[in-house]
């Protein structure tokens, strides 16, 4: 009995010798005999996954991948780093849909977020529906489409959506999470009541408004730089069952922002819509961009070009509005929205409409994908730029850049504007929103596609310009989802809360390995 036991113990330790990773030579040979070591991978397959993003526009790979199971193989994997007397970075990584290389950790551990949900789906997002205050916890790695699901089956859903759904709760939330319910709940991180985080230190903490609240409000918009979200929890409402879903076009810059601002204002909040976004065409794209799309006909486009000519116009703008019901009011919905258009100044007769499911509304992008991936146009490098433009200033830059810079253009792509209440913003987080005292600010998002190298080097290029113009206008901008390649660069974006984030940084973060793609602080690691 004794033999056999000693032949199982010795087959036992060589499975699990073969299950451990062949150590990797950037990184600390020891690691690779702790409890998670298992979890590494070291393999070229593996580290070339995470080498780079959506946007293809950076590649650096990392020494191994990270798949935990639960956030204490995280806390384990950081704790051994940040204690290490050579420390290495450490990026956690969720769809990695951020495009500058925000998600990768060149030299160091990617940790695979979305490993801690696989083989389990829905076990990391659990409803709390009774009382008054429904809310969700989601696990950090959860996509927002599977939050959606689980959250309608109890007839409620998250207030506040990104344009997509393909991307993780923790991911967004180190941005803000901005789209068109914004304007009357904030960004999704103004919908956290409580967060779990793995700290730079290793430490496990729970933290919202009342509780170790520093981190609480470091973490939402800290671009991963304080610590690792593992759970998130939103607050939920009751969710609708339909979508009346309009595209109003206009010709005119002026009376397009000022319906725009009245749909965002208070006076509008109980007739108007539920979502209020905007977007730009410019001229060219009905020459040389896509004959139909999955909102527009053929026929569309072909009215909105002949409406663009007749009316000289370098660009059509479009509000995108949204008015949530359900299947038992269906006349209602039409009265309400007969009576809002009375209030809009549109071009008579350019009112696009659907009626949708509330799913399909807020997975559309889903559609758009799937055309741009069949055109072989998705996986593509996106030099994307989104800017927080003060209200004060919208009109002087659409002059500049969408009737000056890009008059003559005709990037693939497409371009957003829309605006928000800041009110509805908390400025003890992280995230930045236009320094100046108006109430209200614009996102407007330049999303391009790259079909070439070239190309890339002329966008790039574009990007530039569109700031350096804004700079030489006085337009006190903001980066969203941003990207600066020095500390200067990273200090004037954070302005005056910049000596807080280095407080934080150090309290929470003291090696800097936390997310070094985002270069805010150079790691020691
Ligand atoms: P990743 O790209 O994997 O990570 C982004 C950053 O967050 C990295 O620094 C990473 O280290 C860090 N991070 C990731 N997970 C965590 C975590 N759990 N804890 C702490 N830090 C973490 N944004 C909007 O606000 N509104 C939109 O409408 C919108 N639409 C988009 C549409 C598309 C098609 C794409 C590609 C992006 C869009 N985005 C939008 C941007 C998107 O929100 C960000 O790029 C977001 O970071 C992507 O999430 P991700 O899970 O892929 O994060």
């Amino acid at each position: 009995r004794f033999v056999a036991l000693a032949l199982l113990t010795s087959f036992i330790s060589v499975v699990a010798g073969q299950l451990r990773p062949l150590p990797a030579a950037g990184l600390p040979g020891d690691l690779f005999n702790l409890g998670i070591a298992s979890r590494l991978r070291t393999d070229g397959n593996a580290t070339a996954r995470a080498s780079t993003d959506f946007g293809q526009m950076v590649t650096a790979a990392p020494e191994a991948v990270f798949h935990p199971r639960t956030p204490a193989d995280i806390a384990a994997l950081i704790r051994f780093s940040a204690s290490s007397p050579a420390p290495f970075p450490v990026a956690p990584r969720g769809q990695g849909h951020s495009w500058r290389g925000q998600s990768l950790a060149p030299g160091g551990v990617v940790v695979d977020m979305r490993s801690m949900g696989r083989g389990r789906r829905g076990a990391r997002i659990n409803v709390s529906a009774a009382g008054a205050e429904p809310y969700v916890d989601a696990g950090g790695e959860q996509l927002w489409i599977d939050v959606l699901r689980a959250t309608l089956r109890h007839g409620l859903a998250p207030r506040v959506w990104t344009d997509y759904l393909r991307l993780t709760v923790g991911g967004t939330l180190s941005n803000a999470g901005i789209g068109g319910q914004a304007f009357r709940h904030g960004p999704q991180i103004a919908n956290v009541h409580e967060l779990d985080v793995v700290t730079g230190t290793g430490e496990m903490v729970t933290c919202s408004r009342d509780k170790n609240s520093d981190l609480f409000f470091a973490a939402l918009g800290g671009l991963g730089q304080f610590g690792v979200i593992t759970r998130a929890r939103i607050m939920l409402e009751t969710a609708p069952k339909r979508v009346r879903w309009v595209r109003l076009a206009y010709t005119d810059v002026v009376t397009f922002t000022k319906d725009q601002e009245f749909l965002i204002s208070d006076r509008a909040r109980e007739v108007g819509f539920n979502y209020v976004e905007g977007q730009v065409q410019l001229n060219r794209s009905f020459a040389e961009g896509p004959k139909s799309t999955p909102f527009f006909s053929a026929t569309d486009l072909n009215r909105l070009a002949k409406l663009a000519l007749r009316k000289g116009s370098a660009a059509i703008y479009y509000i995108e509005g949204a008015m949530y019901y359900n299947e038992d009011n269906p006349e209602s919905v039409d009265q309400k929205m007969e009576a809002l258009m009375d209030n809009l100044s549109f071009e008579p007769g350019f009112v696009f409409t659907k009626d949708v499911t509330f799913v399909q509304f807020l997975d559309r992008v889903l559609e758009e994908e799937r055309v741009l991936r069949s055109a072989g146009v998705w996986e593509v490098p996106h030099p994307w730029l989104n800017l927080f433009v003060p209200r004060s200033r919208i009109l002087d830059f659409d002059n500049g850049v969408f009737k000056g810079l890009l008059r003559d253009a005709n990037p693939a792509g497409i371009i957003l504007m829309y605006p928000m209440n800041k009110d509805k913003w908390d400025d003890r987080m992280t995230a930045m929103t236009p320094t100046d005292d108006e109430d209200v600010f614009y996102a407007v998002s330049l999303l391009w596609s790259a079909l070439s190298v070239d190309e890339v080097v002329k966008l790039e290029r574009e990007n530039e310009s569109v700031m350096n113009l804004c700079d030489k206008a006085g337009i006190k901008w903001k980066q969203y989802l941003p990207h600066h390649t020095s500390q200067d660069g990273w200090q004037q974006h954070f302005g005056a809360k910049w000596g807080k984030i280095t407080e934080l940084k150090a309290k929470y973060d003291p090696q800097a390995i936390l997310s070094p793609g985002q270069k805010i602080f150079p790691s020691r690691a």
